[in-house]
């Protein structure tokens, strides 16, 4: 007789995948169970990408607020108080929160609030000692600021905390030169800040296009953003008015109000129990999956930022689904990497997909680049001396264009789109034949020539 088990499946964090992948495989009539120790909507919804982009749009009103004088508005003395946004944003992220919960409920889903560790191939431990089984256990739990080993690294925070802050200080540096960095330099600048951020290396953002990530260097230095490259932390001291100090290799030491960490995400896996169910982990803990996200233990599955793949939410989005897809819908289905659009919403945004140009000239050879460095209408009336760029890398022998990269206002919402094109192998000569569509910014992708 088959053995049974409590659920058919069981999955650890409900963020982003975890959610999908229990209410799609709850739709394919599994019986399924989730258990989540903080927050259900996971980093993105609850510190993440969500509440980042409110602030990225509170931040942005600075701007704003300075062109529509240009723009024939009179603007009173303005005045900008962080308690509203961050507590406007908070109870935003507590609606989503509230819907996420909601989904769960609707499909079915059994959810516990409270940590679950494995405690064999198929069986999880709550917090509580509960233990329940399951026929398949997705693991789906993220991961979590890295902060580096250094002395005083306790006097720094991470994107965790930067939500909550009681008061924006008035001098703040980042360490890092990632994602995070670039938003979070941008966003507190535009709340007057001083800002500096400092890197181990000499490059920002060293995944995407060169030319895209020195046109946002120069318009943040422009700005007034501070950056100190080649700068390895060496300890960090707290003083008596409270306030830091920043040691880094051979440099004077910086002082500051508040010093976020930004160096990247470690997987979710310390303390999960995996060794019970002798689940392989790779480089930094990450759980190692094939292309169907099994573990080597075959009834352990798991997807998203735990898996150290692409952290992206989307791309765990598609894990979970995909996952839910052909282990509980009869339907195989694996996720396609390729062309994955991404964006940093810096001041202005950045957006990629495709091949970097180095990228298509290490893998094609001959290559062919198409660039529009242009103001667009708006910044020219504002009186903003702030330049996009937009950038199509074409294969030279198929005329395909690879790659398309963008710095400029809203150039996430229009990457999106042209993503698309890109998927879908479009040549150059397609986009040609395209009319523009005029005024935009956007034209410019089917003007280049
Ligand atoms: P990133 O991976 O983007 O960048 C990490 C940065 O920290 C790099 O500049 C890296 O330098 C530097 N770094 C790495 N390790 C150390 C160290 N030990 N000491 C000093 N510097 C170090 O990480 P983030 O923390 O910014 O973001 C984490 C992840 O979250 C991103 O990778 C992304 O996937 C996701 N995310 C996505 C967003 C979006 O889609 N818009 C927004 C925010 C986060 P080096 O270049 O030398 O390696």
């Amino acid at each position: 007789m088959a053995k049974t088990y409590d659920y058919d499946l069981f999955v650890i964090g409900a963020g982003s995948g975890g959610v999908r992948a229990a209410r799609v495989s709850a739709g394919h009539g599994a019986r399924v169970a989730i258990a989540e120790e903080y927050r259900v909507g996971g980093t993105c919804v609850i510190r993440g990408c969500v509440p980042k982009k409110l602030l990225v749009y509170g931040a942005h009103f600075a701007e704003d607020l300075q062109d529509a004088r240009r723009f024939g508005w009179e603007v009173g003395e303005t005045k900008f108080d962080w308690s509203v946004l961050r507590d406007n944003v908070l109870s935003e992220v507590d609606r989503l929160e509230g819907i996420y919960g909601e989904i769960l409920e609707r499909n079915n889903v059994e959810a516990f609030d409270q940590r679950a560790t494995i405690t064999g191939p198929n069986e999880v431990q709550l917090a509580d000692g509960t233990r329940l089984t399951a026929a398949t256990i997705l693991v789906a739990t993220g991961s979590t600021p890295i902060v580096p080993e250094i002395d005083g690294k306790e006097h720094g925070i991470t994107s965790n905390e930067v939500f909550h802050l009681e008061a924006i200080p008035k001098r703040v540096a980042i360490a890092g030169g990632g994602y995070i960095a670039n938003e979070f330099a941008g966003i507190f600048h535009e709340f007057s800040c001083d800002v500096t951020l400092i890197n181990r290396g000499d490059q920002i953002l060293r995944h995407y296009d060169e030319q895209v990530r020195d046109r946002l260097l120069q318009i943040s230095l422009v700005k007034g953003i501070n950056f100190i490259f080649n700068a390895p932390f060496e300890k960090i001291e707290k003083q008596e008015d409270g306030s830091l100090l920043l040691h880094m290799k051979d440099r004077d030491p910086l002082e500051t109000d508040m010093l976020l960490f930004a160096v990247g995400r470690a997987p979710n896996t310390a303390g999960l129990g995996l060794e019970s169910a002798s689940v392989e982990l790779g480089k930094n803990g990450a759980i190692l999956v094939d292309e169907d996200n099994q573990s080597s233990c075959p009834t352990i599955y798991a997807i998203g930022d735990v898996t150290d793949r692409v952290q992206l939410t989307p791309v765990a989005i598609r894990e979970g689904q995909a996952f839910a897809d052909t282990v509980f819908g009869n339907k195989p289905t694996r996720v396609d990497y390729e062309s994955i659009p991404s964006a940093v919403f810096s001041h202005p945004p950045i957006a990629g997909v495709g091949m970097t140009e180095s990228e298509a000239r290490t893998k094609l050879g001959s290559v062919k680049t198409y660039v529009s460095d242009f103001r667009p209408m708006k910044n020219v009336l504002a009186g903003r001396n702030e330049r996009s760029l937009y950038k199509l890398v074409v294969d030279d022998a198929t005329d395909e264009v690879v790659g398309i990269h963008m710095i400029g206002p809203d150039a996430p919402e229009i990457l999106q789109a042209a993503a698309i094109a890109v998927k879908a192998k479009l040549k150059k000569s397609q986009f040609d034949e395209v009319i523009a569509l005029h005024p935009t910014m956007a034209e410019e992708l089917v003007l280049m020539r």
